[in-house]
């Protein structure tokens, strides 16, 4: 499962034949289609009614 999934910075783009695109609207992140999937970054943020990721791992890093 991918940190974006619950990020508020997040949006779901879709392609002209209906796949799924996680676009990454954080500046401090380098990537606008960060590699998927992420399992930590230093951007995360919650989105609305979304509980933290566990604490797990030495830290919040971008592994794209
Ligand atoms: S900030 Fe990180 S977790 Fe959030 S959408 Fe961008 S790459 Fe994904």
């Amino acid at each position: 499962m991918t940190l974006c999934r619950s990020c508020a910075f997040v949006r779901l783009t879709q392609g002209r034949h209906g796949q799924t695109y996680l676009l990454c609207r954080n500046e401090a992140i380098g990537a606008k289609y960060p590699p998927q999937p992420v399992t930590r970054c230093l951007g995360w943020a919650p989105a609305a009614d979304t509980p933290p990721p566990s604490p797990a791992g030495p830290g919040p890093r971008h592994a794209g």
